[in-house]
């Protein structure tokens, strides 16, 4: 995968009366990077007034000392971001802060609305204040109209207001919000992005994307806050409430990809999850070599258990870089030409006169694949196997994970065997839908695996489809037939 789909953001929420709130945030988001390295924020209350800090950035170039002794209060939210090329601006860092008559907000979002339209014009209609993204139907466009929703509605309160609009967003969110006395989590009836609440040491709580978070504060997981509740936190502890009934269909890339290895999703160890994918795809694809190794970091969990199901020596084939990120100085066009290079360098030592698997968790447009075969050829590999622990990806996400569009998608247009033909290996094999599932442990009824399937459990309005560029010529697609369908859950 290195890094050719990404997720949407990490979100935080602490209350903790009494501590160093801000400190605390900021640890939170520390161990939420992954999720987002393009911004980062947060806003904290004293019970008074809402401050809101955030910047372009990685969590540690954004706050330092001083910053954080600036930041006072008894609770917070806190949002990492990754954005889309172009829109990469302060005013599109979260969280986002709304004031109106029910109070001031600030809202942090993972996720991403496809009735972002319906949305617009209801707002226009009612008077309030569209987006500024005319047209753009971002994850910050949708973040801001869901802030005005809420900031201009006449009910009685914050929390009246909230649960008032939840209901009329569809699509993929998991929320953190605050206002001057409570801090919320909401997570949409689908729980697409996950959200999770935690008790910290000292009494007070947290919610957060990932356990990862909660670990790094020394905090007991209490639960996954459910697909379409939400909850308030203040001085009388947590209240929870359904606002719409469940139809769960969570993100099976999460378990792939994103979610860090050492966290929890629904009950499940990322790290096992990943590691029995790759023992299932070692039994559906097996491959004659004398090494298996990861394409590094995310592909080491399924690599192993590939090594251990097919008995043939597990090694690291590469050494990766792991200081280029986003913030990495723009490499001059020669060097460009480098590409994976930048990242990954191979070990002669290792790979030379030998017959290598490659095990990767996903392919995405196939550039990365086919250079990573080049530079094992280059370095001696006699042959180059690739594996893959999740189905061939031929459908874009409307959901939250930016990926590319659909004729992007190397698999989307082609067979396995013209895949493979494109990357160059000697083979190339991919887990099974029903083997990816099925290493969850998870019933798969509670999962989205559209990118896989097609089957979009939240219904795309075409003027979403258009924005990725699909079904504008729906015949032909623009690489070969595409049946898309919707389904109701
Ligand atoms: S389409 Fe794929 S990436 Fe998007 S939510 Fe569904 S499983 Fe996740």
């Amino acid at each position: 995968m290195a890094g050719e789909a990404r997720d949407a953001c990490g979100v935080v929420g602490i209350y903790a009366p009494g501590e160093d709130v801000a400190r605390l945030t900021y640890y939170a988001l520390y161990a939420l990077q992954h999720r987002g390295q393009e911004a980062a924020g947060m806003a904290i209350s004293d019970g008074q007034s809402v401050v809101v800090y955030k910047e372009l950035g990685l969590v540690s170039q954004i706050f330092d000392e001083l910053v954080l002794k600036s930041l006072h209060g008894k609770h917070a939210i806190g949002h990492t971001r990754y954005s889309t090329t172009g829109s990469s601006s302060w005013e599109n860092a979260q969280p986002t802060y709304k004031s109106g008559p029910v109070g001031h907000l600030a809202l942090a979002h993972n996720g991403n609305l496809v009735n972002s339209l319906d949305l617009k014009r209801a707002l226009a209609e009612a008077g309030g204040d569209p987006t500024p993204q005319r047209g753009r139907m971002s994850s910050t466009s949708d973040t801001d109209l869901v802030a005005a929703h809420i900031a201009s509605s006449d009910e009685a309160d914050m929390h009246s207001a909230i649960r008032s609009v939840l209901p009329r967003l569809d699509g993929a969110y998991s929320f953190t919000m605050m206002d001057e006395n409570r801090v919320f989590g909401a997570r949409d009836p689908q729980g697409f992005r996950p959200l999770c609440l935690g008790r910290l040491p000292e009494g007070g709580w947290i919610l957060a994307s990932e356990t990862c978070a909660l670990d790094l504060l020394g905090a007991e997981f209490i639960r996954d806050i459910e697909p379409g509740e939400l909850v308030a936190i203040d001085d009388d502890g947590v209240h929870s409430e359904r606002f719409v009934e469940a139809r769960p269909a969570a993100c099976i890339f999460e378990h792939v990809y994103f979610a860090r290895p050492d966290s929890a999703l629904m009950g499940q160890n990322v790290y096992a999850t990943r590691y029995r994918m790759g023992r299932r795809l070692a039994q559906e694809q097996p491959a004659e070599a004398e090494l298996v190794m990861p394409l590094p970091d995310s592909g080491v969990p399924a690599a192993q258990g590939f090594a251990l199901e097919s008995g043939i020596a597990y090694g690291e084939g590469f050494v990766k870089n792991r200081y280029v990120g986003r913030t990495f100085i723009q490499p001059t066009q020669r060097m460009r030409q480098q590409g994976i290079r930048m990242k990954l360098n191979p070990l002669r030592e290792v790979i030379e006169g030998r017959r290598v698997v490659v095990v990767d968790d996903s392919i995405v447009r196939g550039n990365t694949t086919r250079q990573v075969v080049s530079m094992l050829r280059e370095a001696g590999a006699r042959e180059v196997h690739i594996r893959v622990s999740s189905p061939p990806i031929k459908w874009p996400c409307f959901y939250g994970i930016d990926m590319p569009d659909q004729d992007e998608l190397i698999a989307a247009g082609g067979s396995i065997d013209d895949v493979q033909s494109y990357i160059e290996a000697d083979s190339l094999g991919y887990l099974s839908h029903d083997g990816m599932v099925a290493a969850t442990q998870i019933p798969a009824d509670t999962f989205c695996t559209a990118c896989f399937s097609s089957r979009y459990p939240v219904p795309i309005p075409v003027e979403q489809l258009r924005s990725k560029q699909v079904l504008e010529d729906p015949s032909p697609a623009p690489r070969g037939h595409v049946e898309w369908q919707t389904e109701k859950k």
